[in-house]
């Protein structure tokens, strides 16, 4: 991880505001290789207070939690965002409904759940650039991209994607020519957006498995491209 994504993270212990059912998120985003906080963040302690109390009282099961959890984790993440994007990169037809109605045609694929229920797909070109981010919160299409990624949620994501989107690419090792146009797209509770990323040059004899592997979460959120040789699962 490098020092602008551990700053990220870092601030996400003070941001405020955040949902619970976001926190619940970062409580359960503590095992994927970044630093971890020797005393959890008052968001997530309240969290954990409420969880107990609810299994304490019988009001819900834990075990029921875990599975909800684990789909968002391992079942219901970026891979699935991975295969709408190399489908519409393989077939014409496909793309352009995905961009007339993302989540008609994401829904093709059998992925429609909560906090997905409008999604906008925005199309990187060579001349345009688009840019997701959640100012209020940490709005996110999970029923394609899983859970959030923790810098996301953070305080200097959110406020500098907008300020200074150019800058925060740079930080994502992400440089764009001048004559890129760089679109931020403000994500809500009513509309989500996933990224449709430019297919990278030399991938013209990947087929569509091959291709669904190269793309990642971060492409999808736009602070990537997709490239024939980037690490898949960073965080
Ligand atoms: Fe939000």
């Amino acid at each position: 991880m490098d020092k602008t994504r551990r700053d990220f993270l870092t601030a996400t212990v003070t941001a405020a505001g955040a949902a619970v059912t976001h926190d619940l998120a970062h409580a359960q985003d503590q095992d994927h290789g970044h630093s971890h906080q020797i005393v959890p963040s008052d968001p997530a302690l309240r969290v954990k207070s409420l969880e107990s109390l609810l299994v304490e009282k019988g009001l819900v099961d834990r075990a029921a939690l875990d599975a909800l959890v684990d789909g968002y984790e391992h079942k219901i993440g970026p891979r699935n965002g991975a295969r709408v994007v190399a489908r519409a990169w393989i077939d014409p037809s496909y793309k352009k409904r995905l961009l007339a109605d993302a989540t008609s045609a994401i829904a093709e694929f059998g992925f429609f759940n909560q906090q997905g229920e409008r999604i906008v797909a925005l199309e990187n070109t060579s001349k345009i650039h688009n840019l997701v981010v959640c100012t209020l919160c940490s709005c996110y299409p999970w029923p394609v991209l899983g859970l959030p990624p923790v810098w996301y949620k953070s305080a200097p994501y959110r406020s500098r994607a907008v300020i200074d989107p150019r800058g925060v690419l740079r930080e994502f090792d992400l440089e764009l020519p001048e004559d890129v146009e760089v679109r931020v797209w403000d994500s809500t509770a009513e509309v989500r957006y996933i990224v449709l990323p430019e297919r990278p040059p030399g991938s013209e004899k990947m087929n569509e498995q091959e291709l669904a592997a190269l793309v990642t979460r971060d492409a999808m959120i736009g602070v990537k491209k997709v490239t024939l040789t980037q690490a898949q699962g960073a965080t």
